[in-house]
């Protein structure tokens, strides 16, 4: 099994640089959904069925974006007072970029809306009682990080925030906000860690060190450490689910699993495990891009990524 470095960079530079095999590409987003559920994967990756943003989904989209813009502050002016004061501007500018996401407060009702915003205050409290971001430089955020391995297919994604120690060791951290259970959510979280440290490793020849999962809604951290073997297996599982949706695909055959991630899934109304039919299977058309953003569905039922 091969892998090729492509680029750790933001924006679509990557395009430049994605050899000609390349022929898809796949996100841990997407690769989580058809471990979890493959119907759900054909909703959401071959019909693309919209998907209303959840106040949770947004929560988490507004947190993230305020702790991402809280590092663009020097360090001794990364306070929680300081995080507070970024929460509605954010707000804000998500808004502006995606109208609808206004559309989750029912008009004029302005103490729904406050009291989302004091939610996402809340849940920065949480980031503070487990990390002093004075004492941290980011080497990255939300970067776009990819590589590809078995020649032909491209894994990428965004991390929230990578560390580079002055020794070279990185960390990955991911922050979760999601207030749905986390054992029902923990392994799906592991699983898209593993496969940025996968990337890493795959780009910049070092394991990541740590693989840090930041529970902000109770204020807890948790570590893993991978090993490059595991990541040799788990390289081999990403490839194998990749041929797994591809046969899946040409056999039009997305079986439902359900489980309790059904609770948070969009889709039971077509779903045969609740009493639904799917739609007609989409006609073939044009090979899908392969560098289509690998964020541009929104995340797992429920989860926060
Ligand atoms: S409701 Fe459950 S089984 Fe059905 S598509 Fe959604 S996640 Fe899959």
């Amino acid at each position: 099994m091969t892998a090729e470095p492509v680029i750790d960079a933001q924006g679509d530079q990557t395009a430049a640089r994605v050899p000609v095999t390349v022929r898809a590409s796949l996100s841990p987003s997407r690769a989580a959904d058809f471990k979890t559920c493959p119907l759900l994967y054909r909703f959401r990756s071959i019909d693309r069925l919209p998907e209303r943003p959840t106040v949770e989904q947004a929560r988490g989209t507004l947190v993230h974006a305020v702790l991402e813009r809280l590092f663009d502050l020097p360090a001794p002016a990364r306070t929680p007072e300081s995080a507070g004061d970024l929460v509605a501007p954010q707000w804000d500018r998500l808004v502006t970029e995606e109208p609808e996401l206004a559309t989750l407060f029912a008009e004029g009702d302005a103490a729904a809306a406050q009291e989302f915003l004091r939610s996402a205050a809340a849940l920065l409290e949480g980031y503070f009682a487990v990390e002093d971001p004075q004492r941290l430089e980011p080497a990255e955020r939300e970067a776009l990080i990819s590589a590809v391995v078995d020649d032909e297919l491209l894994i990428r994604g965004y991390l929230d925030r990578l560390d580079v120690a002055p020794d070279g060791a990185l960390r990955v951290v991911d922050y979760k906000t999601g207030g749905a259970p986390r054992e029902a959510f923990e392994a799906r979280a592991l699983f898209q860690l593993k496969f940025y440290a996968l990337v890493l490793w795959r780009t910049r020849g070092v394991v990541p060190r740590v693989l840090r999962l930041l529970y902000l809604k109770d204020a807890e951290v948790c570590d893993y450490a991978p090993d490059a073997e595991e990541l040799v297996r788990f390289e081999r599982t990403v490839v194998a689910l990749w041929r797994a949706i591809e046969q899946a695909t040409a056999r039009q055959d997305f079986r439902p699993r359900p489980s309790r991630l059904c609770d948070w899934c969009s889709h039971q109304a077509l779903c045969p495990s609740f009493g639904g039919t799917p739609p007609p299977f989409p006609m073939a058309t044009a090979a899908p891009d392969p560098l289509v953003d690998a964020r541009s569905r929104p995340a797992s039922p429920g989860a926060d990524e």
